[in-house]
C-alpha cells in the first residue's frame, strides 16, 4: 500500500512548543515497521511553528513574521528529530516543503511527482510541511490535512490517515456531551457531516475538525479513502494496516460509482 500520514502539532508537541518525545519516538517507530513490512510511506508533518516556538522560547506568535521565522527554526528541529529517530531503524528521510502553487501550476506539480515518485523508488521517506517561512497569504495552503489530501492525489496513494489529538468524527463534541458517539465509516460528505465539524483547532496547530472533512472530500473524489485517527496511540496503524475499523473511515469514490 501507498500511504500518506499526517500528524498534527497536537501530537508531535506539548502545548507549550517542547516536542511531545513519547508521540514522536512511538510514531516514527511503528511507522518504520510498516516501511519493514514493505508499505510505502509519505510523512505530512505539522509542528514546524510549535517547534519553533519551544526552541525560541516565545509565546505564541499573534504576527505572521513572527510565526514565519518561528516554523523556520521549529523545521530544522523537526528535521533533525525525524533524521535521528527513523535513523534509528536504518530508514532515510527527505524533506520537500510545498506551497499551493505546487499544485497549481503543471509544470511544478509534474517537478513534485517526480521527485516523491524517485524518493519511494529509492526507499525514502519523503517528510512534508507546508513552506511556512515564504508561503504568502495567496498562496498558503493553511493546514496540512489540505495538503496530505493534495499529496494523495498527486502520487495516487492508496490510503490518507490524518493522526489527531481525537479518535475521529463524532455525533456531537465528546470533551462537552458525554453521550457522542464515534462515527466510524462515512459513505458520503453530507451537510450533516459538515455540520458535526464544527471549528477549532489546537492552540499550536491551525487544523481542526473542519479542515479534516474538506481534505476528506477532496481525497474522496480522488478515490482515495481517508482514516481521521489518534495521534496518541501509534499503534493504532497496524490495526488499520490490518483492515480493522479504527477511527472514523471516509470511503474514497470508486471509478463508475455515482
Ligand atoms: N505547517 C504548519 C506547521 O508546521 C502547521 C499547519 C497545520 O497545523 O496544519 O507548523
Amino acid at each position: 500500500m501507498r500511504i500518506v500520514i499526517k500528524v498534527g502539532t497536537s501530537t508531535l508537541a506539548h502545548p507549550g512548543g517542547r516536542l511531545n518525545i513519547r508521540h514522536t519516538e512511538d510514531l516514527v517507530k511503528v511507522w518504520s515497521d510498516i516501511k519493514n513490512a514493505g508499505h510505502e510511506l509519505v510523512v505530512v508533518s505539522s509542528a514546524a511553528t510549535g517547534l519553533g516556538v519551544g526552541k525560541l522560547q516565545i509565546a505564541r506568535p499573534q504576527d505572521m513574521v513572527t510565526k514565519q521565522a518561528a516554523a523556520a527554526v521549529g523545521q530544522c528541529e523537526l528535521m533533525y528529530t525525524y533524521d535521528r529517530l527513523f535513523g534509528q531503524y536504518n530508514h532515510t528521510v527527505a524533506q520537500m516543503l510545498l506551497t499551493w502553487a505546487d499544485f497549481e501550476h503543471e509544470n511544478r506539480r509534474v517537478n513534485l511527482h517526480n521527485t516523491l515518485e524517485r524518493l519511494l523508488e529509492l526507499g525514502a521517506i519523503p517528510i512534508i510541511n507546508e513552506n511556512d517561512p515564504i508561503s504568502c497569504e495567496e498562496y498558503s495552503l493553511g493546514d496540512n490535512d489540505t495538503l496530505a489530501a493534495l499529496v494523495a492525489e498527486c502520487i495516487r496513494a492508496d490510503l490518507v490517515i490524518l493522526l489527531s489529538d481525537i479518535d475521529g468524527l463524532y455525533t456531537a463534541d465528546p470533551h462537552t456531551h458525554t453521550d457522542a458517539r464515534l462515527i466510524p465509516v462515512v459513505e458520503d460528505i453530507t451537510p450533516e457531516i459538515d455540520r458535526l465539524a464544527g471549528g477549532a483547532g489546537s492552540a499550536l496547530g491551525t487544523g481542526g475538525m473542519a479542515t479534516k472533512i474538506s481534505a476528506a472530500r477532496r481525497a474522496t473524489a480522488a478515490g482515495v479513502d481517508l482514516i481521521i485517527a489518534n495521534g496518541a496511540h501509534a499503534e493504532v496503524l497496524y490495526d488499520i494496516m490490518d483492515g480493522k475499523a479504527v477511527g472514523t473511515r471516509f470511503v474514497g469514490k470508486k471509478e463508475g460509482a455515482q
